[in-house]
């Protein structure tokens, strides 16, 4: 790993506004993108845009999609969603600790209190960021990496999609890249004569293809683009080639690594199979790769990407002892999310327990263990004294209609022949 940047939340930076940092003003919240679903933007109590509104106070605001929508999907969608909250809640007051006190406390029911001080059931950035991309996905029905970094700004700046109204832990990469989306642009604003004020809501293609969207460093190689990807697999399910194509792109605009976009596309391919009905052993076939390789065009997976997809962790069945790490590297992300799949027994509880008993990066291992595991098990089979602890269930049981719902759409407009089923 030398050289490499790690920078997540196993290195974490905890906001705060210094004297060097504009302190800028929060966006209008009159001023929505063009949008049926203004929910979805950000949404104040007070006219002084003191007091944000949290996704569990938008729900009351929330319309339905017109049209009911398919069960089978919208099980596994939110199944992924709700399992995805449910690793991050169970992990999160543990986040930081170490494996050797994990051995000695091991993690075996959902918790308040410790590292971040949460009520039981919240949830922190992992949620949070892929809250962020899945309201980005359905308010443009579209993949729009410049709208995913807005919301990404307004988690960090305001607290949009925190559980707790505020962002109390952001990933050091993850900062960076924010920061650096907000120097492009206030230049952007200038050099085009645009007001500022207007810049999160920009909707002109013409004017957002001259955007550059990667304000990564190319050596960022933590697990913070893996830890929120599944908004962009689920939305784009039915479309495995673009959905692969867009799971990378989504990391990439925050974690610069080549391993991070390897990463993000062959779980975002994890998560379309499971969608797509493939049982769990298709899945961990160590020859899953080779069998979807038209999914990944003509770009091979990094080395250490590949040799994780060609089944690694199954010479490694005793977990911790056989070297899989809950680390922040992504690489380790990957393989211990896969290696607690492989054991968890047909188990939701089982795998994510798993996951954060790894220690470290608790709450991102359980989070990533969840997206996979919650959509190939389903809404349905996930522990129901865990689901009905989760923070703001509701608004996620709502959002994942709409993902189902625009997904649908965006298939049926934009889908080009020969990647389609
Ligand atoms: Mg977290």
């Amino acid at each position: 790993m030398g050289g490499v940047c790690i920078s997540s939340k196993s290195n974490p930076v905890i906001p705060n506004t210094t004297k060097n940092e504009i302190k800028l003003k929060p966006p209008i919240p009159s001023r929505h993108s063009n949008t049926d679903k203004p929910w979805f933007d950000i949404q104040y109590h007070d006219k002084d845009f003191t007091r944000i509104m949290k996704p569990n106070e938008i729900k009351s605001m929330m319309l339905k999609p017109p049209n009911a929508v398919n069960k089978t999907d919208l099980n596994r969608i939110l199944g992924s969603l709700i399992g995805l909250a449910l690793g991050d809640a169970l992990g999160a007051h543990v986040e930081f600790r170490p494996y050797q006190y994990l051995c000695e406390h091991p993690v075996s029911d959902l918790q308040e209190g410790g590292t971040w001080g949460l009520v039981k059931g919240q949830f922190t950035d992992d949620t949070s960021m892929a809250l962020c991309l899945a309201t980005s996905l359905v308010v443009f029905r579209d993949f729009q990496p410049y709208d995913q970094l807005v919301r990404y700004k307004w988690w960090y700046r305001h607290g949009y999609m925190s559980s707790t109204g505020e962002c109390f832990d952001i990933g050091a990469a993850t900062r960076q890249s924010v920061l650096e989306f907000e120097e492009r642009q206030k230049k952007f604003s200038m050099k085009h004569n645009i007001p500022y004020q207007d810049m999160d809501f920009l909707d002109d293609q013409n004017i957002l293809s001259q955007f550059n969207v990667y304000c990564s460093d190319p050596a960022a190689a933590g697990n913070g683009g893996l830890m929120r990807l599944t908004p962009v697999p689920l939305f784009f399910h039915k479309d495995p080639a673009k959905a692969v194509e867009y799971s990378g792109i989504s990391g990439k605009i925050t974690h610069g690594d080549k391993r991070v976009y390897d990463a993000c596309r062959f779980y975002g391919s994890l998560i379309v199979a499971a969608l797509l009905g493939e049982s769990k052993n298709q899945l961990l076939d160590k020859h899953f790769y080779q069998k979807h390789i038209s999914w990944f065009g003509n770009e091979p997976l990094h080395e250490d990407i590949k040799k994780i997809a060609e089944g690694s962790y199954h010479n490694k069945k005793k977990g911790y002892v056989d070297g899989i790490r809950g680390k922040g590297f992504v690489v380790d992300s990957l393989e211990a999310a896969l290696w607690a799949f492989s054991i968890d027994e047909g188990k939701f509880e089982t795998g994510a327990l798993a996951a954060v008993n790894l220690g470290d990066d608790t709450d991102t291992t359980a989070a990533i263990y969840g997206q996979l595991a919650g959509a190939y098990y389903g809404y349905d089979k996930l522990p129901k004294r865990w689901v009905d602890q989760v923070y703001a269930k509701e608004f996620i049981t709502c959002l994942s209609e709409w993902i189902v719902y625009e997904g649908d759409n965006w298939f049926q407009n934009n889908s080009s022949s020969d990647t389609r089923l």
